[in-house]
């Protein structure tokens, strides 16, 4: 020992003791930067339940040291270490808006208690509930971690959310750690002081990843939700300019068909029915329009102005004039007590080596403007 470099002295075997009050002190310090959040921004109801569940953790790791050998009270500990599990999950309910508490909740907790007292109260005391009892322990708190793993895990994929999935990836690591220390039961292994480390290493790791995690998860939809605003068109609803841009390029090849869609006389609806008639045609116009090129596969914008948009996939080139048709029918279904409108429609395609579609918009806006010279009302390609 004496002949090791100082350097090297960290891969001295850390003593779990140790390991678990760095765990403490760090979870506290996760449990104050929740609640300070939460202080800041009250609508932020998310951050109670992440903050509680923090230090309940670090309260628990201590209480685990204070309670030893007391089989209800290690039971209790146990639930409450369930309890901090179900705690993100209420948190991450609460963010997105859902009544953060459900009975199911209580199982995995009620389940950690019983597992932890049941061995005892019907074996009584002895080396084998001994050993039943570790073992029923850390299936149960795997349970519970795997629970709100998959839920965090689930969310991510469902909210295309990097921060979820990563907090939920840091939870179902604790995982392989029970794996072993199961296993380290099941076989005596003599090694298993050195084994029973490897659960209480990987909380240094883990734990931070998973707070981090939860940290990143509203300043990630805040994000989306300011992206998302500068895509689309505030009046409508559809892309703007910008958004369609980005959202057409998925169908972008030859063949894809483009309409360029322009209300006729539109002018004279504002003039004659006031401007708010016709922010009411604009939005009325590209809901129906919009729903009917997304049922088609398209996508849907609004240039400026009265101009709209419209790009349909390659698929629909052999029934292009069809599928116009059948948006020129939906721009003209007005709903009770609007001004009527009437709408003129280009339609072209995507040639073959062309890179964009902004050729072939080109393209729909000349056969817009004959449209428009033809008498309006009408459908030009
Ligand atoms: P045309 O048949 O040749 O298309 O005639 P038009 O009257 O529709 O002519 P144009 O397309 O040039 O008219 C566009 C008008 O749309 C001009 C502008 O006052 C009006 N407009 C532009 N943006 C808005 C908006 O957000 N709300 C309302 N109510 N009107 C708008
Ligand atoms: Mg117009």
């Amino acid at each position: 020992m004496h002949a090791r470099v100082a350097g090297f002295s960290m891969f001295h075997t850390p003593d779990t003791a140790t390991l678990r009050l760095c765990s403490v002190l760090a979870s506290t310090a996760f449990g104050l930067v929740f609640a300070l959040v939460r202080f800041g921004r009250p609508i932020e109801r998310q951050f109670i339940h992440w903050s509680a569940s923090a230090f309940l953790y670090a309260a628990v790791l201590i209480g685990f040291e204070a309670v030893r050998g007391n089989l209800l009270l290690i039971g209790l500990m146990l639930g409450a270490l369930a309890a901090t599990n179900m705690l993100i999950v209420s948190g991450l309910r609460a963010f997105d808006g859902k009544r953060p508490f459900r009975a199911w909740m209580l199982a995995p907790v009620a389940g950690c208690v019983a597992a932890h007292v049941l061995p005892t109260l019907i074996g009584g005391p002895g080396p084998m509930t001994s050993a039943w009892t570790h073992a029923a322990d850390t299936i149960g708190v795997a349970i519970s971690a795997g629970i709100t793993g998959g839920v965090l895990w689930a969310s991510g994929r469902r909210e295309k959310s990097r921060a979820r999935a990563i907090a939920g990836f840091a939870m179902l690591g604790y995982l392989p750690g029970y794996a072993i220390t199961l296993a380290a039961y099941a076989w005596s292994a003599p090694g298993i002081n050195y084994l029973a480390l490897i659960p209480t290493l990987s909380d240094q790791l883990l734990l931070g990843v998973l707070n981090l995690g939860l940290l990143a998860i509203p300043a990630e939809r805040a994000q989306q939700r300011l992206r998302d605003a500068a895509r689309r068109d505030p009046l409508t609803g559809v892309w703007n300019r910008a958004g369609f841009e980005r959202h057409a390029r998925r169908l972008i090849e030859p063949g894809a068909v483009l309409l360029a869609i322009d209300i006729d006389h539109f002018k004279q609806i504002n003039d004659l029915h006031g401007h708010l008639a016709g922010d009411n045609v604009l939005t009325e116009l590209a809901r129906r329009a919009g729903a009917e090129v997304a049922l088609l596969g398209g996508e849907f914008g609004r240039l400026g102005g009265d101009e709209f948009v419209a790009i349909l996939p390659a698929s629909r080139a052999a029934n292009a004039q069809a599928c116009a048709n059948q948006i020129h029918a939906a721009c003209r279904k007005y709903a009770k007590g609007m001004p009527e409108w009437t709408t003129s429609i280009g339609v072209s395609q995507i040639g073959a080596n062309e890179p964009g579609f902004q050729d072939a918009l080109q393209r729909a806006d000349v056969a817009l403007y004959r449209a428009k010279l033809a008498g309006r009302n009408t459908l030009t390609a």
